[in-house]
This record gives structure tokens, C-alpha cells and sequence, in this order.
């Protein structure tokens, strides 16, 4: 597999597929431009060898061809500035604008191609389908979509010498510029880029080449939207922690009271195969043992500590309780590898952070003790983010869920597309 640091761009055009889907209020201005900034190292690399790069990306949710909202032209000033020089806009991303544009660019010089969405295309699958169309209409649109995906693919292929693809929030999609695009140029040709790279590389040391004892924490409200990732992990990992709402679906299937917490009552069964699994596997699950039980879903409401199996009528578990914080920054603390995904507790409410702060802390801990770290999907890359933590860990994924998708164990199309 090729890869970017081995890579010498000097006169090469490159198509870069990023994902700039930054955030833009009403006046176009970017509110947070962290994706741009995670993808200078691979723009810096490619320019500072003498390549020239090809921009591509997606921007917002296009659903019925160009929008003025939706134009990627709205970041290229941003883009200059970061870059400190000039960026040059396409107002297409195939045909003849990107073409001319693209046979323009000189060594050293920035393209930025217009949004890859305004084209059903890059995303293949058909639009502006009649809401009552039959199913052998969507069927036939479904076709028709696919096939026009290849020229349209060949079109952005064309405009460049080499392909890379540093847009992980996206890996997870099996697009046009994201993964069939790759096909198109030789195996020495087309690599991943920095961020790309990392993001693949973090995953791997956890579950892959993982330093023993490693530990997932697993936390957030829902069981089903996380059991596959925590049936991935169980032949993993040596431990496994259940926090936030999941939990108390736990200890409803170990027969306990939990009160009006969070709770799905279809997840019972799942709940007892996984700790039956985990067993099976000797693999040390750790589940709370208790909980700051509150009145009302309100962060200024009436507490108790409660035991997860023995919640009050009418309170509900909002957070760790102190011993089960002890229990988890034990087994944290001790970890060599580890993965984060998912709040111990409604942590966005103040005074339910302390579980979701002490596994931060714990993690930070570990890491400062040798240990690798990974921290993913939204709400926990946004409590170490709150908390201040984030350069006290390994890793902090950028990729939602992409991230969630490799650790379910699946084979993301846009990686798949380069290593093979
Ligand atoms: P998820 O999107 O499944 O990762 O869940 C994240 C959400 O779970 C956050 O908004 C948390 O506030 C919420 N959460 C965590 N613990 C609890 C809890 N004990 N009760 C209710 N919601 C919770």
C-alpha cells in the first residue's frame, strides 16, 4: 500500500477528497473550521513536494442539484488564509470548468472544485423521486443513478495524476469520490491521507494490536444502538465498562429496580446475553453499582445516591454513583489500552458530570502512564473537549460514525477502497 510520506508529489496533480463539511451561520461564515485544520498537514505535504492539489469535498445535505448554501465557495477565503496563499475555485466539479481549471494548476497552486453533492452522483443514489413512485420506478432510478456514477467518477478521476483521501467522516461511505474513485488509479497512485492515516492507525492499535489490559468504556442511553460495537469488542477486550443510560437496561435484566431511569425493555434478553458472553469469554464486566438517582430529568433537581438495583419509585440514574466512579477509575487507571465511547451520565447538565469527568480523568491518568487512548463518537469527544482533556489522551477521533462503524468491526468502504 502507498503512503503519503513516501509519496513524492513534485509536478503531480493530486485529488484530494477532504471533508470540509464545516458549520456556516446565516452569513456564510465558517463557526468551526477544526475539519480544515485537521487536513493542512496533507494539503502542506503535497505543495511543500511541488504537487498542485484538487479539492474535493462535500458540504451540507444538497438534496436537488447546486444551492448557493450549499457552495464550497464560501470556504476557499478561509482556505487561503490558513494556507497563507491563493486558492482557486472551480464552479463545477467535472465537466469543462473543472477541467480547465485543473489543466491551469501550476506546482504549488490550490483548486477548490465545487460541492461533489450537487450531483445525485457522488452519493448514488436517485433524487427528486415522486413520493408515491412504485417500487419498480425507485428500482429503475436506483439503476439509472448507478450507472451514470461511473462516468461521473471518471470525470473526477481525470482531473488528477494521483488520488487521496483524507475525509474519514465519510470512509464509512461507499460514494464516488470517497471509495470508487480509488479503482481508478494505479495501486501506487492513490494512499490515505495524514488524517486518514491516524484515524486508521488508532483503531488498529486497539483492536488489532492492542497492549494488554485493554479496556472499552461504553456509555450513552441506548443499549441498541451499541451492541454491536459491544458484541465487536467482547472477544477484544480483558475489560469491559457499561456506563451512562445503557446501564440500567443491566441491572433491570439482573433484576434489579431502577426506577423510571432509561431503560429498553426490548434490550432485556440482548442485555443477558451479553453479560452471559462475557462470562463465557472471561472478560471482566464491570457495570455500576450505583448511581446519583435524581426526582425530575433536570439538572437542578433533588438527588440521592441510589444502588442500581435499587432505585426509589419515580427518581431516575443521571450519573455514576461515588463507588461506582471508584470501580471504573480502577479499572481504568490499570488499562494499557483504551477506548472511550459514550457518556457515564447526562453529562451536558452540570451537575450530573462527575462519572463522565472521572473516566476522562482516569483515561488522562492512564495515558500520562504509557498507556494509548482513544476517544470517539460525538458526546464523549465532546465531554473531553468541555473538560479541557483532549491533549491528555492518545487519540480524539474525528470520524462519528465512521469511528463506530470499524469498532462494530466493519470493513469501511473508503479504507477498503486503498488498502485492499
Ligand atoms: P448516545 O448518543 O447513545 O452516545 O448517548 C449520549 C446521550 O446519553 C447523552 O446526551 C447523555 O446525556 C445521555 N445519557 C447518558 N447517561 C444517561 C442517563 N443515565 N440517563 C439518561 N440519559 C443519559
Amino acid at each position: 500500500m502507498q503512503s503519503i510520506d513516501n509519496y513524492n508529489f513534485n509536478g503531480k496533480k493530486a485529488f484530494v477528497r477532504v471533508d470540509f463539511n464545516v458549520p456556516l451561520n446565516a452569513d456564510m461564515q465558517i463557526t468551526d473550521d477544526t475539519r480544515m485544520q485537521k487536513a493542512l498537514p496533507t494539503l502542506k505535504k503535497i505543495l511543500a513536494d511541488g504537487g498542485s492539489v484538487i479539492i474535493g469535498s462535500h458540504l451540507g445535505r444538497p438534496k436537488k442539484g447546486p444551492e448557493d448554501k450549499f457552495s464550497l465557495k464560501h470556504i476557499v477565503p478561509h482556505l487561503a488564509e490558513l494556507l497563507g496563499q491563493e486558492v482557486k475555485f472551480a464552479a463545477d466539479c467535472k465537466g469543462p470548468v473543472a477541467e480547465e481549471a485543473a489543466a491551469a494548476l501550476k506546482p504549488g497552486e490550490v483548486l477548490v472544485l465545487e460541492n461533489l453533492r450537487f450531483y445525485a452522483e457522488e452519493e448514488g443514489k436517485p433524487r427528486g423521486l415522486a413520493e408515491d413512485a412504485s417500487d419498480e420506478e425507485k428500482a429503475a432510478a436506483k439503476k439509472a443513478v448507478k450507472a451514470s456514477q461511473k462516468e461521473f467518477t471518471k470525470d473526477l478521476a481525470k482531473l488528477a495524476d494521483c488520488y487521496v483521501n483524507d475525509a474519514f467522516g465519510t470512509a464509512h461511505r461507499a460514494h464516488a469520490s470517497t471509495a470508487l474513485i480509488a479503482d481508478l488509479f494505479d495501486t501506487n497512485d492513490k494512499m490515505f491521507g495524514y488524517l486518514m492515516q491516524k484515524e486508521v492507525d488508532a483503531v488498529g492499535k486497539v483492536l488489532t494490536t492492542a497492549v494488554k489490559p485493554v479496556t472499552a468504556i461504553i456509555g450513552g442511553s441506548k443499549v441498541s444502538s451499541k451492541i454491536t460495537i459491544i458484541e465487536n469488542l467482547l472477544s477484544k477486550v480483558d475489560n469491559l465498562l457499561i456506563v451512562g443510560g445503557m446501564a440500567f437496561t443491566f441491572a433491570k435484566a439482573m433484576g434489579g429496580n431502577i426506577g423510571s431511569s432509561l431503560c429498553e425493555d426490548e434490550m432485556l434478553d440482548t442485555a443477558k446475553a451479553v453479560m452471559a458472553k462475557a462470562k463465557e469469554l472471561g472478560v471482566n464486566l464491570v457495570l455500576p453499582v450505583d448511581c446519583i438517582a435524581a426526582d425530575k430529568f433536570d439538572n437542578n433537581a433533588a438527588t440521592q445516591v441510589s444502588s442500581d438495583m435499587d432505585i426509589p419509585e419515580g427518581w431516575m440514574g443521571l450519573d455514576l454513583g461515588p463507588e461506582s466512579c471508584v470501580l471504573m477509575d480502577d479499572v481504568i487507571k490499570t488499562s494499557k489500552t483504551i477506548l472511550w465511547n459514550g457518556p457515564a451520565g447526562v453529562f451536558e447538565f452540570e451537575n450530573f458530570q462527575t462519572g463522565t469527568k472521572t473516566i476522562a480523568l482516569a483515561i488522562a491518568d492512564a495515558t500520562a502512564n504509557g498507556a494509548f487512548s482513544l476517544i470517539g463518537g460525538g458526546d464523549s469527544v465532546a465531554a473531553i473537549n468541555a473538560f479541557h482533556l483532549a491533549d491528555k489522551v492518545s487519540y480524539v477521533s474525528t470520524g462519528g460514525g465512521a469511528l463506530l462503524e470499524m469498532i462494530e468491526g466493519k470493513d469501511l468502504p473508503g479504507v477498503k477502497a486503498i488498502r485492499g
